[in-house]
């Protein structure tokens, strides 16, 4: 199981630093966290794995306000995030740029958390399974890489997919690429292990329930059981 905490826009170096002071890490799962860019420095080399939320495709250049994944590895960061939702709506992001976002972090050595899900107006016209495939298809293959499905309409909302739910979107990833794959969207303490338990769902990418130290915890500890 692996449990990535997405802490979005939130925590600078300091709020990083006590944060990783007061998390306690259960042994027997996989945990990551995602601090913003300027964060990631305080975050290495405090025993959690940590991965930027986004890496541009090229190594350097004239690209203003992007990072690359040589720089991370620089700063001993292990992976990414690629394609959030936020990234696809508030960012421009396509299926293009999370391909060479992937492959360029691939080869570069960093490990990567690709994210997939259907907004609720797909998913109400009935095309969660062709937004899938589609989104899918623009994802490499490759030991370093895990799927995190991720419902735009359970993001940040409070609503959580059903465990049934999310393990059939699972099943249909899984039958289009071989790998894990996380859920994410509302993941609480109280839910986790109900999603978790589900055979298609490998783990979760959780978002503000990963701010507090102890419920990010207590998530991790429902991956454990
Ligand atoms: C996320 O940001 O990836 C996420 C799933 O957020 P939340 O857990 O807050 O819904």
């Amino acid at each position: 199981m692996l449990v990535a905490g997405n802490w979005k826009m939130f925590k600078g170096p300091q709020e990083t630093v006590s944060f990783l002071e007061s998390f306690e890490a259960p042994a027997g799962v996989e945990i990551v966290v995602c601090p913003p860019f300027t964060s990631l420095a305080a975050a290495v080399g405090r025993g959690l794995a940590v991965y930027a939320q986004n890496v541009h495709w090229a190594a350097e250049g004239a690209f203003t306000g992007e990072i690359s994944a040589p720089m991370l590895l620089e700063l001993g960061v292990d992976g990414a995030i690629v394609g959030h939702s936020e990234r696809r709506q508030l960012f421009g992001e396509t299926d293009e740029t999370v391909r060479l976002r992937c492959e360029a972090a691939l080869d570069a050595g960093l490990r990567v958390i690709a994210c997939v899900g259907e907004t609720e107006t797909e998913r109400e016209a009935g095309e969660t399974d062709a937004v899938l495939r589609r989104q899918v298809a623009a994802i490499p293959r490759h030991d370093a890489l895990v799927i995190a499905y991720e419902p735009v309409w359970a993001i940040g909302t409070g609503k959580t997919a059903t465990p049934e739910l999310a393990q059939e979107a699972h099943e249909t990833i899984k039958e289009l690429h071989d790998t894990r794959v996380l859920y994410g969207g509302s993941v609480k303490p109280d839910n986790a292990a109900a999603l978790m338990t589900q055979p298609a769902v490998d783990g979760a990418l959780v978002g503000g329930a990963s701010l507090d130290p102890d419920s990010f915890a207590e998530i991790c500890r429902a991956a454990v059981s």
